[in-house]
């Protein structure tokens, strides 16, 4: 694709890699095993799919910028381990969009468009489909904030539940440098791997909630944030931990959340 003559859009978050090296590593480092279906959210111009394909059985890419379908399509025509959905992710049924295909297991491999970053994570998680590796190309100060510990400044509601499902790494920083149109900030990549062992929540939803609330004004206590739930029984809980309502929610753990969570299912 002619990349000087195209009209890059920044409302799509388009910010292509030019680095060849980076996408190598980016692949090698999501490790992928035979057998599998890689979703990829943003093709662009195909580059990362392009090394995905020589990995994967099966490519699955979304794509929201129809002006790629004809570029994409005719790259890609005569192979036979990716499709292309040109629709936005958001709005898809994951679930069904996969049940054609015949794998071991999921793994999601993308330079993520950042203005969705929040989003896009969500639904790998809340939709019914069980992705067992994401590496994922992200804004430096995003990737912050999925590694951030408790006290951090960075740290924060996605921090705690991305932790409850993941085991979350800094794989490598990525220079702005390496992309067109060049973004104003830098990237991360970062791997998230399914834990095997999940803490145990009895209630999931009440769970998410009660994280939501607890961050829901960084600056306040818990007892102002949480004034709708049992105080007396987060406080008992606290107190296990020599806490109690004055704490603000970035002291918190992952283990206290459920802890909490769990005392009020
Ligand atoms: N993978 C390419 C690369 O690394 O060079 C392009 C990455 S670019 C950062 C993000 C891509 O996501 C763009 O191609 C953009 O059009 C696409 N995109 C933006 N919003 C989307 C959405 N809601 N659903 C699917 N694709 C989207």
């Amino acid at each position: 694709m002619d990349m000087d003559s195209f009209a890059f859009k920044k409302s799509f978050g388009q910010n292509f890699i030019k680095d060849k090296k980076i996408i190598h590593n980016i692949v090698d480092r999501a490790n992928i095993q035979k057998n599998s279906l890689v979703i990829e959210i943003g093709p662009g111009a195909g580059a990362l799919t392009e090394e995905l394909v020589k990995h994967a059985d099966m490519v699955l890419a979304y794509e929201i910028d129809e002006r790629l379908k004809t570029f994409l399509t005719e790259k890609f025509q005569d192979n036979d381990h990716v499709e292309f959905i040109f629709d936005d992710f958001l709005k898809r049924d994951l679930k069904q969009d996969i049940e054609k295909y015949a794998y071991e297991n999921i793994y999601v491999v993308a330079n993520l468009p950042y203005y969705i970053t929040t989003p896009i994570i969500t639904k790998l998680i809340t939709e019914p489909i069980s992705v067992l590796n994401i590496v994922v190309m992200v804004q430096k100060e995003v990737g912050d904030r999925f590694l951030a510990a408790p006290g951090m400044k960075e740290y924060n509601s996605l921090t705690v539940y991305l932790n409850y499902y993941f085991n979350i790494k800094k794989l490598f920083l990525v220079s702005r440098n390496v992309f067109v149109p060049k973004p104003n900030v830098d990237s991360m990549v970062v791997s998230l791997v399914k834990k095997e062992n999940q803490l145990k929540v009895i209630n999931e939803s009440l769970f998410f909630q009660l994280v939501r609330d607890s961050f829901q004004f960084k600056r306040k206590t818990l007892k102002n944030n949480l004034k709708r739930y049992d105080l007396d029984k987060i406080e008992k809980v606290l107190r296990t931990y020599q806490l109690d309502l004055t704490v603000r929610a970035e002291q918190l753990s992952l283990e206290m959340f459920v802890a909490i969570s769990n005392a009020l299912a």
